[in-house]
């Protein structure tokens, strides 16, 4: 606890010192959810007007910041601050513009039962919880989390895990929420229980936010917890390097002592990394505290995120300075999630510059342009061989999208959408 933090402290709980600060119990019951706390805390004051559309916005979307996540804003600059903008409320997210969505990747379409999001063929979205520590600004879910009408019941839940045991393609359960972490030890590990019997489901992730903005909740005690519950893999979410303090360092060392593969999920956010100084430095930061760099986002078409969204080129540009300049690891895959609920799709560079029958023409990171002579015999090994049939029958993955044009099995030519006035004719003629 720094001389900053302890006159937070004293501010919002008088009489609270280090042991308070500690408790992650403290941190949520002290949380700054008012404007008019924020500018005690900051020491700044709002004019009425600017004080008055930011109440207006809090009431739309909630605003709450722990007291630990606050004290890392620089209060002498804090309009610049990549932690200020990721927490603080802005005028800006009141103004919807055309292309809003209120649910973007339609998850809701994806919903075989409340609570689950089964959009790819093995693997499904659980949301577990509907409260975050730390309301973040740049949320694609801000319409529901926080939101007291979308808390999942136990009822809801158990109705999650009765839809996995009885879909057993299912091998990959990812827990999000809201914070998964936010729920109590207890019941987070009654619902691990239940998943983790479930015979077809191989690993099970979980994508928290707590280490980044309430270090305090990665207690021994949850860890011990979670422990039993191998093959386990957490994403956090670090956005800038300035986040990876000496807290946040040693909530991600627990988790990465008790053997728990961690990855990192980025937004590419305008104003607070949409540069490659800061996202190289990210990626770095990440993997010397056991970290790899799995997604950065696109920020996404969610209502009241237009002020961060950046252009699609600003991602390819920091794909590019990252992709042969750094270590490999260091180099996450950008993603845009599909409007309409397509999924993610990932983005780069081109690197291969042509084709024909025998050579690849390819170019590297520098610039130099090379070419790749293909083998001349190659035995063609068939693309939908088996190579474990017990395995394969749990998790049937017939082949969809181009893999199945792809495929020696499916006798597809061609995927056609099925919405268009050409295929509506062919349908209207009974000629389909
Ligand atoms: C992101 C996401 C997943 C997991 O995708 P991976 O690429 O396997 O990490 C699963 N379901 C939904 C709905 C998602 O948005
Ligand atoms: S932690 Fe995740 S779910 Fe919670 S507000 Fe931030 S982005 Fe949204």
């Amino acid at each position: 606890m720094n001389k900053y933090q302890a006159s937070i402290a004293q501010l919002l709980d008088a009489g609270a010192g280090a042991d308070q600060w500690a408790d992650w119990h403290w941190q949520l019951r002290h949380s700054i959810d008012t404007v008019e706390l924020f500018e005690k805390v900051l020491g700044i004051t709002f004019s009425d007007a600017a004080r008055s559309i930011l109440e207006k916005t809090v009431e739309r979307f909630p605003l709450s910041i722990t007291p630990y996540y606050a004290s890392l804003i620089d209060r002498e600059h804090y309009k610049e601050d990549p932690v200020f903008k990721q927490a603080f409320p802005m005028p800006q997210e009141l103004r919807v513009q055309e292309y809003d969505m209120e649910d973007p990747l339609t998850e809701d379409a994806d919903s075989p039962v409340p609570g689950i999001t089964h959009r790819y063929p093995d693997r499904v979205l659980f949301h577990v919880s509907n409260v975050c520590s730390m309301y973040c600004r740049h949320c694609t879910r801000k319409r529901k989390v926080g939101d007291v009408d979308s808390i999942p019941t136990k009822e809801v839940l158990r109705r999650g895990v009765e839809y996995i045991r009885s879909t057993p393609a299912v091998r990959d359960v990812l827990l999000s929420g809201g914070d998964p972490f936010l729920l109590h030890t207890e019941y987070l590990q009654w619902l691990l229980d239940e998943i983790s019997a479930i015979p077809h489901v191989e690993i099970i992730r979980i994508g928290t936010r707590t280490p980044v903005v309430l270090p305090s909740r990665v207690t021994d005690e949850l860890v011990d917890m979670l422990r039993q519950y191998h093959p386990l893999w957490i994403n956090v979410h670090f956005n800038h390097p300035k986040e990876m303090t000496a807290e946040a360092a040693a909530a991600v060392a627990k988790l990465a002592d008790a053997g728990f593969p961690l990855g990192n999920q980025s937004v590419l956010l305008a104003g607070v990394n949409d540069s490659v100084a800061v996202m190289r430095r990210l990626c770095h930061i990440l993997v010397q505290h056991r970290i790899r760099p799995y997604y950065v986002y696109q920020c996404d078409l969610s209502e009241g995120l237009a002020h961060f969204r950046t252009p699609v080129g600003k991602g390819i540009e920091i794909m590019e300075s990252l992709i042969g300049h750094t270590s490999g690891l260091c180099v996450p895959t950008y993603v845009i999630d599909a409007p309409g609920g397509g999924g993610k799709i990932p983005v780069l560079p081109n690197y291969i510059l042509s084709w024909s029958s025998n050579k690849v023409v390819l170019r590297n990171y520098e610039g130099v342009i090379t070419t790749y002579q293909e083998p001349e015999r190659y035995q063609v090994t068939r693309s939908d061989e088996p190579w474990d049939e017990a395995v394969d029958k749990v998790h049937e993955m017939t082949p969809i999208g181009v893999e199945k044009l792809l495929s020696d099995e499916d006798e597809a030519i061609s995927l056609v959408p099925e919405n268009t006035d050409r295929i509506g004719r062919r349908n209207g003629n009974g000629q389909d």
